[in-house]
Order: structure tokens, then C-alpha cells, then sequence
């Protein structure tokens, strides 16, 4: 039965000859490989797939001919992690930001949330919110009424829900309905019914109080796996290497030479550590065939814990022009975000163009059939932009992402084990899931892998910051922020 005690016979070499086997080429593990190859670490990067993105990729959709990402993907201002591997492998560039969120009432009215320039923050989004037909006299003032509660500290181990919370703070139903569910759940992915406050309070200061930089949205210009090209050079010129196509099934210790042991596609691999960067199911499944130790039961104990939740989104290629928009939130119906990719992505040379919708934990859309669900994108699009309806839809694709994310209901940080807590020896843990402190994102993706990456170097004495700083609240939030 082994233990997490590091083994000495790793320690003894130098930090340059030193090998790591990374499992799992999405976010988390990219992001960790190029810590630690920049760090003077021989890097193994190991995916199954045939290209690296996991969870945040693009493919060629054999139903339309077309590259899709599996999803849109959007990052914010806060997302310190993601830039900053982003910048480490050059495609910062390709990220289009945003400071504006565009609401639309079925009728087509439009709502304009986002900055007025020289308010401090939390001030800086008030005129626009105050301003934005979308919401009521009633709305505007329950929302000014939770934003100043939510300035409180909050307690990170309440269990109270999100849904909980509104209902003590008297949120009206348009606020309810138009904001906190479509906002804020969508941004958490989850119903407010299934919100941990801490998780939903976070996602409200960091999009909307800390500062108008926090809050403006990226949105990729190129595909997301286009954003990664970057990944396999930079390893490559650090005595590191990229195997895809290698589905890794079991990983053995060796006691003698105190490496790890793994068969990739080309061959098998011996290094002295090693981070699982795998979603939660992925571990589950390979737990069982890992060395025994003590420690894996309650690991698998904190695994059985999660839940997914899903992500729809509709393709839809028109003959037209239907909008003018790059992207907006749809109010009171199944659809939630439209992004206008044609106009997104201008090297595509869309004729006509290019609408992708999203729908957001939405289980009962889900379950729809590919006709059902086109067919409901199809009419619902068309309340809040007629043009749609006399449009001719050339080609349409459904993708499905029925795991897209965990939840992060009441208590589900005593289920997301930190990079240290691997029950093996060498060995750490990344992954969305693990304890970041950031819900199911590209940047809490991309923090694990940091994180990972500076346990392993602790692990040597090596004392290295390669978690990137958060982003310091500015304005009034300076003095606001420091009571939470
Ligand atoms: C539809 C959808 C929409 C989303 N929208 C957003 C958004 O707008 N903004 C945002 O920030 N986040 C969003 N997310 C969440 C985000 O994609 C994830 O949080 C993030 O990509 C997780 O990265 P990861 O590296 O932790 O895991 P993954 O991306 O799941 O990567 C794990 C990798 O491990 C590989 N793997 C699994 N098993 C093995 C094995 N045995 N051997 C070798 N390799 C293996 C997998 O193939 C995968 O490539 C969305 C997710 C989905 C699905």
C-alpha cells in the first residue's frame, strides 16, 4: 500500500534532468505542462484525443462540413490563469473583448448593461443597469438592494442556496428571472436551486463590483483549438513532447527506480512525477487501476460526490444577415446567448451567416431530439430578430455536451481535493473540479494546473509563484472588498 510521502530517489537529481507524465491535454493540463517546461521540467503532455482543448475545443462537424467549437466559450477580465497561459503560448491576440452585455426582450427591445467610464467601482455598471428596459422600477431596486448585501462577508461553509438567498432578500421575479437565473446561473451553469451562495457572491463581484476591467468578456476569434497551436512548439522547444491519441487505462509505480510508469500510443513512458489533469468521471474511472494507496477510498468518496450539469448549443448557418450584433443574452425563453460567429470570426468569409445559440443547464432542452431542438432554436430566434424568420436556414448542427461541468452546490468545496491531495507518492492533482475556489471554467482549469505545477515544485524545495496574482479590486472596491 503506498503513501503520498514523496519518494527520496526523485529528490536526489537535478531539477533539469527531472521528468513529468501530465494526463489529460484540456486546459488544466496545457496549462501545467507549459508551467513546468518554462520551469526547466522534461514534460510528457499524455491526451487521448487526436488534438489537445479537452472540454474547450473545435472540431470539424462531419454533419455540416464547418469547424464548431463544442461550445462558446467565454473568459472575463478576472480570469488571471487563463490570460496568463494564454500569453505564455502567444494567443492572447486572439481573444476579442468586450465591456458590453446586449439584453433582448422577445419584441426585440434592447438593454445595454456594462461601464460608464470614470465611476469608481462598484459605481461603474449602476447608470446602465438603471437605465436598462429589461427591468422594472421594482427589479432595478431589488438588484440595488442584493448588490449592496452581497458586499457582506459571506460564510464559505453556509449552506444556503442561492435560490435561498433571493428569496431573503426579496428579489422581484423580473430580477429573479431576467438576472440571477439567466445571468448569474448561466455563468454557474447550475439552477439557482443548486448555487452555493459563496460560488454565486464570487461571480457577482467578480463580473460586476471589483472593476470594469474584471468583468469584460473575452470571446475567441479563431477556434478554440486554433488558440492552442501554440502548445505543442513551446514544449517541444524545451525538451518537452505532446502524445495524442494515447488513452492512458492504468499507471503503475515503480518502487525500485521510484518512477511512474505509462504506455503511450508510441511508447512507454518512466518519469519521476506525475499530474492527473483529468474531469472528474475520467479519474473515477482511472482510480481503480491506479497502485493502492491510502487515501484512494476517500478520494473516490469525493469523486462519487459531483454532478454534471449540461450545455446545449444550435448551429444555425442562414442565406442573410439576421443581426447587426456579435453577441446578446435572450430573455424569458430556452435559448440564453446568441453569438453572431460570422461577424465573430471575419476570416471565415461567411456568406450569409453564422449564429450560434446557447442554452445553459437547461436538462429538459437536452433531452430534446436534434429536429425538436433546431426547430425550438429556429422560432424562438425569430421573436427577437424577424429577420430570422424570413431567412433561409442553409445547414444546421445541435451539439450536446451533456457533461459540460460540475455543480457547485452547498458544501461541494469538501469535495474538490487540492493539487496536493493525490494519495500516491510524486503525484498531483489538476482538473477544474480540484479546489481552486473558482466554479467549472477555462480559468479554474487553468489555475489547477498553476496550482499543480507549484506543488511539484514545492515538493523539491523549490519555492516558485506560477499561480497568477487575482486582479486587485479597484475604486471604492479597494476599501469595500477587504471585508470579504
Ligand atoms: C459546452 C461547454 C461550454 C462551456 N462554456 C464555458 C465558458 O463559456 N467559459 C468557461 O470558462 N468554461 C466553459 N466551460 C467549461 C470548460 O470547458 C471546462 O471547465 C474546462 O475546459 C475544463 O478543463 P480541464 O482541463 O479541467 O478538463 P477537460 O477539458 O475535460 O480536459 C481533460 C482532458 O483529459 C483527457 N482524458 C480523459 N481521460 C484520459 C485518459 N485516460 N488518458 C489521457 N487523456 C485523458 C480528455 O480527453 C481531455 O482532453 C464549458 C464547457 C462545456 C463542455
Amino acid at each position: 500500500m503506498l503513501s503520498r510521502k514523496r519518494s527520496p530517489i526523485a529528490s536526489e537529481r537535478h531539477l533539469a534532468n527531472r521528468s513529468v507524465a501530465i494526463v489529460g491535454g484540456g486546459v488544466a493540463g496545457m496549462s501545467a505542462a507549459c508551467a513546468l517546461a518554462e520551469a526547466g521540467f522534461k514534460v510528457h503532455l499524455i491526451e487521448r484525443r487526436g488534438y489537445l482543448g479537452g472540454r474547450a475545443s473545435s472540431y470539424l462537424h462531419p454533419g455540416v462540413g464547418e469547424v464548431v467549437d463544442n461550445c462558446q466559450h467565454v473568459l472575463f477580465g478576472c480570469c488571471t490563469n487563463l490570460v496568463g497561459f494564454y500569453r505564455r503560448i502567444g494567443c492572447f491576440d486572439k481573444i476579442h473583448w468586450t465591456d458590453e452585455m446586449i439584453m433582448i426582450e422577445p419584441g426585440g427591445r434592447r438593454s445595454r448593461l456594462g461601464s460608464t467610464p470614470f465611476l469608481p467601482a462598484p459605481l461603474h455598471g449602476l447608470p446602465r443597469l438603471l437605465t436598462a428596459h429589461a427591468f422594472t422600477r421594482q427589479d432595478k431596486l431589488s438588484l440595488a438592494r442584493a448588490f449592496r448585501a452581497i458586499l457582506k462577508p459571506i460564510p464559505g461553509n453556509t449552506t444556503e442556496t442561492l435560490a435561498e438567498w433571493l428569496i431573503r432578500h426579496r428579489q422581484s421575479k423580473g430580477a429573479v428571472d431576467r438576472f440571477w437565473r439567466l445571468v448569474i446561473a448561466s455563468a454557474l451553469n447550475a439552477e439557482i436551486e443548486h448555487i452555493a451562495l459563496p460560488y454565486a457572491a464570487k461571480v457577482i463581484r467578480e463580473l460586476f463590483m471589483n472593476s470594469a476591467y474584471a468583468g469584460r468578456m473575452g470571446i475567441n476569434a479563431v477556434p478554440l483549438s486554433e488558440l492552442y497551436q501554440g502548445v505543442q512548439p513551446y514544449l517541444e522547444q524545451r525538451r518537452s513532447a505532446v502524445h495524442l491519441n494515447s488513452n492512458i487505462e492504468s499507471i503503475q509505480w515503480d518502487e525500485q527506480t521510484s518512477c511512474w510508469e505509462m504506455a503511450t500510443r508510441e511508447r512507454s513512458l518512466s518519469t519521476d512525477f506525475l499530474i492527473l489533469a483529468l474531469p472528474f468521471e475520467a479519474m473515477q474511472k482511472l482510480l481503480p487501476q491506479m497502485p493502492p494507496a491510502e487515501g484512494s477510498e476517500e478520494l473516490a468518496v469525493q469523486i462519487a460526490r459531483h454532478e454534471h450539469w449540461p450545455i446545449c448549443s444550435a448551429h444555425l448557418w442562414f442565406d442573410r444577415e439576421i443581426t447587426e450584433l456579435d453577441h446578446a443574452v435572450l430573455l424569458d425563453r430556452e435559448i440564453h446567448w446568441l453569438f453572431n460567429r460570422g461577424k465573430l470570426q471575419p476570416w471565415r468569409n461567411q456568406k450569409g451567416s453564422y449564429i450560434e445559440l446557447e442554452v445553459s443547464a437547461s436538462r429538459s432542452f437536452a433531452a430534446l431530439d436534434r429536429n425538436a431542438a433546431i426547430d425550438l432554436s429556429l422560432r424562438e430566434l425569430a421573436e427577437f430578430f424577424p429577420a430570422a424568420a424570413s431567412a433561409k436556414l442553409v445547414k444546421a448542427a445541435l451539439v450536446k455536451e451533456v457533461r459540460a461541468t460540475f455543480g457547485v452546490p452547498p458544501s461541494v468545496d469538501n469535495f474538490r481535493p487540492d493539487a496536493k491531495s493525490a494519495p500516491w507518492p510524486n503525484c498531483f492533482l489538476a482538473g477544474d473540479w480540484t479546489a481552486t475556489g473558482w466554479p467549472s471554467t477555462m480559468e479554474s482549469a487553468a489555475r489547477s494546473g498553476h496550482l499543480a505545477a507549484e506543488a511539484l515544485c514545492a515538493s523539491l524545495g523549490e519555492q516558485r509563484r506560477l499561480l497568477e496574482p487575482d486582479l486587485r479590486p479597484r475604486g471604492l472596491m479597494k476599501l469595500l472588498a477587504s471585508s470579504y
